[in-house]
């Protein structure tokens, strides 16, 4: 019977045990044991349901075009749950000396494709539009390059502006970081490839668009989908209905309680002549392998008296925190609010908040008739001093930015919230910082020589949820076919 240590309860955790005990109950000669430091499972990932209204802690939704995770979801029992992004009223606004404008349409990857909403958007200044449409005659970029920064990359293109009011703000929507600190190569694989093919982004972009647009016609000229005629376009983003935790349950439901420790951080590990021993709680036990699931910082720590050049590449990977503050609003006691999802703000704003998203536009059904649930993001690389501040300073900052954002009429500081939640997530967002896939190959090379050895979670290839899965489940079929 192969014994495998998982270590780390978030989802790439959770994934990893559901396979293992997939593989089990199939007869596959394979058991584990989830460790687990804190007294929940699920990481990130948690929500709860309060007067009716779904209040997400962590992450809201996962990308659709990312299969993993509404596939676990199914093969959970969800499908039923899931739920697509209200995208009939996507509209996202960028802060810009405290007005808020909207994004223009056709931007993709933050590359602008449409020449009228970018000639007409108040989001730049004449002279970067002029940068913009200049942009088309950019040459390309020779091959083999070192990596850079996503900041760099955007820079050359389209200009300083295009890095604050668009690089800056999207990514640290996404994680929590810093344009000129994120590899480009990592998290914007595609622009690069781009400008060395067609040297300007936006034509590379376009091209990419036209080849899309004509697979979809000869595929419907085939005969897929012409009974059906065109297929709706699917949702940006899908959320479970009654929120994340709804998977962490249903994903706790399918694993043997025996095999599940909480409470329970692993506080060193060991190589010996059979496999590995995992130390946790006081006690050491023996076994054959070891998934890695908790961040990577902490893997690193643990790892380092094995393999130093590996402890060290993994504990440098940089990480952020963030805060969620939810604000529960009776929608009565607001004016209106602007049409969309939410608002980014850039650094240079020089605000605490990164960002804002009214939940009931953005998933429908979520949040009963009449109320308003603001769920704003504070911290980031940039400001990881506010994660010490107090619970009632971090809403009374909140309060302040969104009236003075929206203005005193639609959003007065005093209106009294009916619920308020703040919750801190220390460390927890990877930042694939520039080099980040030279540091991953040493990884991969030291840790392939340590057998029984596999790593999962948001620090490797994806920091999104769907990712993470893909990572979790990888790791436990490779080890289960071993067994
Ligand atoms: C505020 C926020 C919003 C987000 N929004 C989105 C979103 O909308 N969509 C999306 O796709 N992604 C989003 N993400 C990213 C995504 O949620 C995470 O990348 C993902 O959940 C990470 O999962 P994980 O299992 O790798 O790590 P984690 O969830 O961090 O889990 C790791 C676990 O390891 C445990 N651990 C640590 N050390 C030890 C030890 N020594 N022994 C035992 N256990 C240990 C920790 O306690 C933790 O539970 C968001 C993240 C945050 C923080």
């Amino acid at each position: 019977m192969m014994r495998i240590a998982i270590i780390g309860g978030g989802i790439a955790g959770l994934a990893a045990a559901y396979e293992l005990e997939k593989a089990h109950n199939a007869g596959t000669p394979v058991t584990y044991t989830l460790f687990e430091a804190r007294e929940r499972l699920g990481g990130s990932l948690s929500s709860e349901i309060i007067n009716g209204a779904v209040i997400e802690r962590g992450p809201d939704s996962f990308l659709t075009e990312k299969p993993a995770a509404a596939e676990l979801c199914r093969e959970l029992g969800l499908g039923d749950e899931l739920i697509p992004s209200n995208d009939a009223n996507r509209k996202t606004y960028i802060l810009v000396r405290n007005r808020l404008v909207a994004l223009p349409d056709g931007l993709m990857f933050l590359v602008p494709t449409k020449l009228v909403p970018t000639a007409l958007t108040p989001l730049f200044s004449f002279s970067t539009k002029v940068r913009m449409a200049l942009e088309l005659l950019h040459p390309p970029r020779p091959s083999g390059l070192p990596d850079e920064a996503v900041a760099t990359l955007v820079e050359r293109h389209y200009g300083t502006e295009a890095v604050n009011r668009l690089a800056d703000p999207l990514l640290s929507g996404i994680y929590g970081g810093d344009a000129t600190q994120l590899s480009a190569r990592t998290v914007l694989p595609r622009l690069v490839e781009m400008e060395m093919q067609y040297g300007s982004l936006t034509r590379g972009m376009l091209a990419a668009h036209r080849k899309m647009r004509a697979m979809a016609k000869t595929a419907q000229a085939n005969g897929n989908g012409k009974s059906a005629g065109p297929r709706a376009p699917r949702s940006i983003f899908t959320a479970l209905r009654g929120g994340m935790q709804q998977l962490v349950n249903a994903l706790t439901a399918k694993l043997d309680p025996a095999s599940i420790r909480i409470s329970t951080p692993v506080s060193a590990i060991n190589r010996n002549t059979n496999g590995w021993s995992v130390t946790a709680a006081g006690t050491t036990e023996n076994y054959d392998a070891i998934i890695f699931a908790s961040p990577a910082w902490a893997v690193g720590a643990l790892l380092a008296p094995i393999d130093p050049v590996l402890g060290e590449d993994l504990s440098a990977i940089p990480y952020s925190s963030s805060i969620t503050v939810n604000l529960v609003f009776d929608e009565s006691k607001l004016g209106a609010l602007p049409e969309g999802f939410g608002f980014l703000v850039p650094a240079v704003e020089g605000r605490a908040m990164l960002a804002c998203t009214f939940a009931q536009r953005k998933f429908l059904g979520r949040t009963p008739p009449g109320k308003a649930v603001f769920r704003a993001f504070l911290g980031g690389i940039r400001n990881e001093s506010l994660m010490t501040e107090p619970d009632e300073a971090l809403v009374a900052v909140v309060r302040r930015e969104l009236s003075e954002i929206l203005g005193e009429k639609t959003f007065s500081a005093t209106t009294e919230p009916e619920y308020t939640q703040v919750t801190r997530w220390r460390r927890a967002m990877a930042q694939y910082s520039v080099g980040h896939q030279e540091r991953i190959a040493r990884v991969n090379s030291h840790a392939a020589a340590l057998p029984g050895l596999r790593l999962a979670g948001n620090a490797y290839d994806g920091i999104g949820i769907p990712d993470c899965i893909r990572l979790g489940r990888k790791a436990a079929k490779e080890l289960a076919a071993q067994a």
